[in-house]
Order: C-alpha cells, then sequence, then structure tokens
C-alpha cells in the first residue's frame, strides 16, 4: 500500500503531515523555483523511472541563482533525495514528482530577495495524462503574451511566472479548447503554458529559439536530438511566425508533463489533416520507451526508484 511521503525542511515525513505557515513569503509573492518530474512506472521491471532527474535540478538551480535562493544540497544530493521521496511512497504507478525551492521565511512586505531565509521541499503524486486526450488537441493562440526576460524571466520555471501561463490556459478552456499557444512581446510564437511547440514543414522541423522567451525544456532538448540523430530530420531553431501555425504540416508540444503532444487544430484551422501527424507519432514511439526505462541505449539517462511497498 502506498503511504505518500514529503521531503521537507530536511526530513522525511508523512504527505499530511507537511504544511507551511500562512505567512511564507513564497506563498503571497511566488517567490519559488519548482520543477515538474513524471516517474514512469515500469511493472516488468517493477521499478519507477525517473527520466533526466539531474538536468531537472540543474534548471532549477539556476533559478535559485536568479531568485537568491541558497539550498545546502548539491544536484546529485537533491536527486537523491527524489528517489528517496518515491521509494518511501510506495506507489506502483505512473507519478508526477514535486520539487520547490521557496522563500520560507514567515515575513510579510519585505521585497528584497536577499534577506529571507530559503525552504525546499519534494512531493510525488499519482498522475495520469495531462492533457486529457488520446488524439490530437484543439489549440488557440492566447490573447495574453508571455512575459518577456525584461520582466520576469521565463527561461526559470518560476512559481510568479506562472500567472501568465494560468491567465492563458483558463481562458482556452472556457473558450473550448485544449490548450493556449502564447505569442511573446515581439508577436513571434512562444510555446504553450506548460509545453514548448515544434513545427513540421516537410522533412524539417522548427522551433522557437531559447531567446525567444521560451522554457529551455528538457523533452525539447530530447526531441531536438532525436528528430536528428534517430530520425535524420533537420530541426531548426529559430523565430516561428504566428502564420507557420496555419500552415505548417504537424504541430506538435512538449513538455514532461504533456509528453509528446499532437495538434489538430489552432485557432479552429485544421493542422495537416486534423490527426496526430506521422513525424510527431514516429518521435511519440521513440520517446515513451525511453522515458519508462525501456530502451536499454537511453537507459542512463534515467534513475530508477523501487517503491517501499507497506502491509496494508
Ligand atoms: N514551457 C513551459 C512554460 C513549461 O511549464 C514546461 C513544463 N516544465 C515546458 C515548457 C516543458 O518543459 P519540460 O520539457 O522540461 O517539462
Amino acid at each position: 500500500m502506498a503511504s505518500p511521503v514529503a521531503f521537507l525542511n530536511g526530513e522525511y515525513v508523512p504527505l499530511e503531515e507537511a504544511k507551511v505557515g500562512i505567512m511564507t513569503h513564497a506563498l503571497h509573492y511566488g517567490t519559488g523555483v519548482f520543477e515538474g518530474l513524471r516517474g514512469n512506472w515500469n511493472e516488468e521491471a517493477g521499478k519507477t523511472y525517473i527520466f533526466k532527474l539531474q538536468e531537472h535540478y540543474e534548471r532549477m538551480l539556476r533559478g535559485c541563482k536568479m531568485l537568491w535562493i541558497d539550498l545546502p544540497y548539491s544536484v546529485e544530493e537533491l536527486c537523491r533525495i527524489t528517489v528517496e521521496v518515491v521509494e518511501r511512497s510506495g506507489y506502483q504507478e505512473d507519478l508526477y514528482i514535486r520539487p520547490v525551492a521557496y522563500k520560507s521565511e514567515e515575513k510579510v512586505a519585505n521585497l528584497n530577495l536577499r534577506s529571507l531565509a530559503d525552504g525546499f521541499f519534494c512531493l510525488a503524486v499519482p498522475f495520469g495524462s495531462y492533457l486529457d486526450s488520446s488524439g490530437a488537441i484543439s489549440c488557440c493562440v492566447a490573447s495574453y503574451r508571455r512575459i518577456d526576460d525584461t520582466m520576469v524571466p521565463p527561461r526559470f520555471k518560476l512559481s510568479g511566472l506562472y500567472l501568465n501561463s494560468i491567465l492563458a490556459k483558463t481562458d482556452a478552456l472556457a473558450a473550448g479548447f485544449d490548450e493556449a499557444i502564447m505569442l511573446n512581446m515581439d508577436g513571434h510564437v512562444c510555446e504553450g503554458t506548460g509545453e514548448n511547440i515544434f513545427l513540421v514543414h516537410g522533412d524539417t522541423i522548427a522551433t522557437p529559439t531559447i531567446e525567444s522567451n521560451v522554457l529551455p525544456g528538457i523533452t525539447r532538448a530530447t526531441v531536438i536530438d532525436l528528430a536528428q540523430d534517430e530520425l535524420g530530420l533537420r530541426v531548426e531553431q529559430r523565430p516561428v511566425d504566428r502564420s507557420e501555425l496555419y500552415t505548417a504540416d504537424e504541430v506538435f508540444l512538449t513538455g514532461t508533463a504533456a509528453h509528446i503532444q499532437g495538434v489538430g487544430s489552432v485557432d479552429h484551422r485544421p493542422v495537416g489533416d486534423g490527426e496526430i501527424g506521422a513525424i510527431t507519432r514516429r518521435l511519440q514511439d521513440l520517446y515513451f520507451p525511453i522515458v519508462q526505462g525501456r530502451n536499454p541505449a537511453y537507459i542512463h539517462q534515467c534513475w530508477s526508484a523501487t517503491p517501499k511497498v507497506t502491509a496494508s
């Protein structure tokens, strides 16, 4: 039986006992940096595989530097803590893993990051599909623009930054779409609210550059490598125009939560024939076994956790 455990303030505690106070700085101002990881349950191996765990924490620590958060843990230690949370929690199913580094000081009306204490927690919860669609999804172009690097840098997963995504996503869902595609302040295509974006034109794949104000996605980097190395396709990282969304052969979104998600329409216009495209499918077929620890050539990119099962 699973018994969810969180790591908080240096200790492993039952998830229901892991609480923070109402004066916590991060709760008021979004002064946190988080990661979103998946624990992929592999029944035959009896293990949960966590893909590119180290890369997630390297990104989190870059965000910590931005927010003057100084954690007493190395990347290696953070990886080990995460594996331990998963093992102690005992789940034998797919998980979402959420580490958060944050300003834990219980002090109101203080906007100086450098005077505030830091905290870190990590938890894991059961998690199925994120975009909740077995086929291609419908997207709109959001009226909210992606925040610029000169405002709050979107290259880090800063907690407060996600209000930008949340406003766009909420409006998209209310309008009947599955997801929003955000443009940056220049009017170029940026990313989904929680995913990077790729467009296929013939045998070339285009994706916005990091300087377009996208999050440097771990899945984005993986897909670029797979497209080039395994499929021999050309991948261009360049500014992408909005009109390209309406004429691409295929559009797909990538993210740890979303995996590789085909887009069937943008602003009601069908992408290709409106179904998941052939290149998107080939990338999905390559990607899933890799993140589930089923492809020996990529197993070194996964950390594994063996859940400790307690008697019910
Ligand atoms: N963009 C945004 C805004 C995101 O929140 C995410 C999810 N972390 C991504 C892209 C995809 O990043 P990754 O592949 O590292 O999950």
